[in-house]
């Protein structure tokens, strides 16, 4: 079922995982798909990593399991700065045979090992092009605290518009701390004429040096009570875990209870983690 169609009916939940790198690895995405599916989510998207057809496959075979092991229905990521328009195309025939329907388009980072190639600049190149010769629905990136890349907030916004314009029928949101801010961009999204769902993506921090990296990418502000909790517990390792469990639990209840269109988890295919918060609102979404 497309997403678009899910979010209509309801407040969606969902999960993102990556495809794991290694065999050994694999074990681990079935116990954190067994926690999810009992959760019965909306959908599970899954990650692509940019450059190289491997990755592609990678991706595929994810969201084959998701679909036709679990029964849920999955998102592929699909990036698009390192591919040229055959090679979506080919990307687009490999879904459309496993019955693949909602694609989460992204540009993508430029990396130094593999060559950009120039047919897709943007997310909404790549969203208008399939778009004009398939029959998917189209999600795409938001980011509450604007893109690193953008010079400011109004022209992130005229972006994101134009990303909706060229098809995106659902938004999923860059993580962030502060619900504050997903509420304020809820209201500039409005504001400049984005009437699509706009899910939030909610990221469960367990420790510190993550919270450092994800800070650092994704450029997500940490309001004081947060920074609080890191500072008092993480020398801690499991102090900081459940109190990042309870930090990310009160932050989905609060959004819960604001009426958003849904809620997005990051997993890192982290099935403790997962469980821990599929249990704290197994009666609330
Ligand atoms: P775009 O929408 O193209 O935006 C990039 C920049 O260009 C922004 O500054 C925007 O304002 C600007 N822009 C957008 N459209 C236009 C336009 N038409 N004209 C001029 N400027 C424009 N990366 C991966 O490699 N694999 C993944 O699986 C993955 N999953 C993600 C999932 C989510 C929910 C999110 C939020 C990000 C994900 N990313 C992933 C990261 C993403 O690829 C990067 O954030 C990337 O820098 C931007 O991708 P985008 O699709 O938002 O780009």
């Amino acid at each position: 079922m497309k997403v678009s169609q899910v979010c209509r009916n309801k407040r969606s939940l969902s999960f993102e995982i990556y495809p794991p790198k290694k065999d050994s690895e694999l074990r681990n995405i079935d116990a954190t798909l067994e926690v999810l599916s009992d959760l019965k989510p909306d959908f599970i998207s899954v990650t692509f990593g940019a450059g190289g057809s491997s990755n592609c496959n990678r991706t595929i075979e994810l969201a084959k399991k998701i679909k036709f092991k679990y029964g849920i229905e999955p998102v592929v990521h699909l990036t698009c700065l390192h591919y040229d328009r055959r090679e979506i195309d080919g990307f687009a025939e490999v879904l459309k045979a496993e019955g693949i329907e909602n694609v989460l388009a992204l540009r993508g980072d430029a990396r130094p090992d593999v060559p950009d190639k120039n047919d897709f600049r943007h997310s909404s190149d790549l969203i208008s092009y399939m778009k004009s010769r398939n029959d998917f629905c189209f999600l795409g990136a938001c980011y509450p605290e604007c893109h690193p890349e953008s010079s400011c907030v109004i022209s992130d916004m005229k972006c994101l518009r134009k990303k909706v314009d060229a098809g995106a029928e659902v938004l999923l949101s860059q993580l962030f701390f502060d619900n504050e801010v997903f509420y304020r961009f809820i209201d500039k999204c409005r504001i400049a004429d984005i009437n699509v769902p706009v899910i939030p993506g909610v990221m469960p921090v367990i420790n510190a040096a993550q919270i450092k990296r994800m800070v650092s990418i994704c450029h997500a502000s940490v309001p004081l009570k947060f920074q609080k909790i890191i500072t008092r517990y993480e020398d801690r390792k499991d102090a900081l875990f459940d109190a990042g469990m309870s930090y990310c639990l009160s932050q989905i209840i609060d959004l819960l209870t604001n009426n958003i269109s849904g809620i997005h988890l990051y997993t890192m295919n982290n099935p403790v983690v997962a469980g821990r918060i599929c249990e704290g609102i197994r009666n609330i979404v």
